[in-house]
């Protein structure tokens, strides 16, 4: 089943369009990552899950309710940690989690005190004198403590320490996969998605350029680069499915995304006579990387 789904979402501010026909599906139980560059959508894309920006074209489903019609019912099993959350400044943390758990029923009070005293959180501090890892912390223990269903992250990590991103992302994980719950969450970090999630969309100019289980995305593409056998080779017929094409004499090279496996395809069918061919699988960043220029290309072309 599908926790989230939307079909030919859109939403535009003025002449803006953030998303453009975006059709996602999140499956129960999964770590989904949304990566893009900056302006792509994906904040945009959150917040109109949860019912912050009506679409203006399209339809987004959230256990299995429209988007638009989301209420407290829903959003009790929701949790959300944005890098731009507004809270009080003037709240102490202590008053901010009494807030917080006054919302939602199944509220676990043993997982509070145990996240309180992990994440180190001091309760008589007011947000304003947190400090940037102790405001996100703070926000995680509100939004972990009520074990919800689906958890929402927009770039939470970002401008942590590189320890404390990696226990606060082990942490989250660890709790999301206890509870079977499904997080769907916004980064340009592609090596902590690629350590977090398990499927993964690339979001470009407000489309989605590819949906797919991170082991699929990797397995279909893989970086080709051939000799051809006469140094005055003609120029080589470019595929669709080869990305970043170039030729430079006798040296050819791309990265193919064919369905089948690069080990099975005739390459020197394909390239016609190749004295040699050699193919190397891409990790995750490789993938987007060549995606990023290419749609950049294409950005820079129109
Ligand atoms: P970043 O990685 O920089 O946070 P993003 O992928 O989250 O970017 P969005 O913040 O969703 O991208 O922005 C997508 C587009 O929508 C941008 O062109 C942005 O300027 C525009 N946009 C977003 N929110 C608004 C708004 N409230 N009013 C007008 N334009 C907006």
């Amino acid at each position: 089943m599908n926790i989230i789904e939307t079909e030919k979402l859109s939403r535009r501010f003025g002449h803006v369009t953030a998303l453009n026909e975006v059709d996602l599906s999140v499956p129960n139980g999964s770590i989904y990552a949304l990566l893009g560059p900056n302006g792509a959508g994906k904040t945009t894309l959150l917040e109109t899950l949860l019912n912050l920006w009506p679409p203006t074209a399209g339809v987004a489903r959230v256990l299995g309710c429209d988007s638009r019609q989301l209420g407290p019912g829903q959003l009790a099993h929701i949790g959300y940690v944005s890098e731009n959350q507004l809270v009080d400044d003037r709240l102490k943390v202590a008053g901010f989690l009494t807030f917080a758990r006054g919302l939602y029923p199944t509220w676990d009070s043993q997982l509070e005190q145990k996240l309180i005293h992990d994440f180190e959180v001091p309760l008589e501090y007011r947000f304003k004198e947190l400090s940037r890892g102790m405001r996100i912390r703070a926000l995680f223990i509100a939004a972990l403590s009520f074990r919800p269903r689906l958890l929402i992250l927009d770039e939470p990590f970002g401008g942590l320490d590189p320890l404390m991103r990696d226990e606060l992302a082990a942490k989250v994980l660890d709790l999301a996969q206890e509870d079977g719950g499904t997080i769907l969450l916004a980064s340009h970090d592609v090596d902590e998605v690629e350590r977090m999630a398990d499927r993964v969309a690339f979001l470009e100019s407000g489309r989605i350029r590819l949906a797919d289980s991170i082991e699929s995305v990797c397995g279909r593409h893989v970086k080709v680069v051939a000799r051809l056998a006469k140094a005055t080779a003609p120029a080589v017929a470019k595929r669709e499915s080869w990305l970043g094409f170039r030729q430079e004499g006798e040296i050819v090279s791309f990265v193919t995304t064919q369905s089948v496996r690069a080990e099975s395809v005739d390459w020197e069918q394909e390239l016609g006579a190749a004295a040699s061919i050699t193919t190397a699988p891409l990790s995750l960043k490789e993938i987007y990387l060549t995606h990023a220029r290419i749609a950049q290309a294409e950005r820079n072309e129109s």
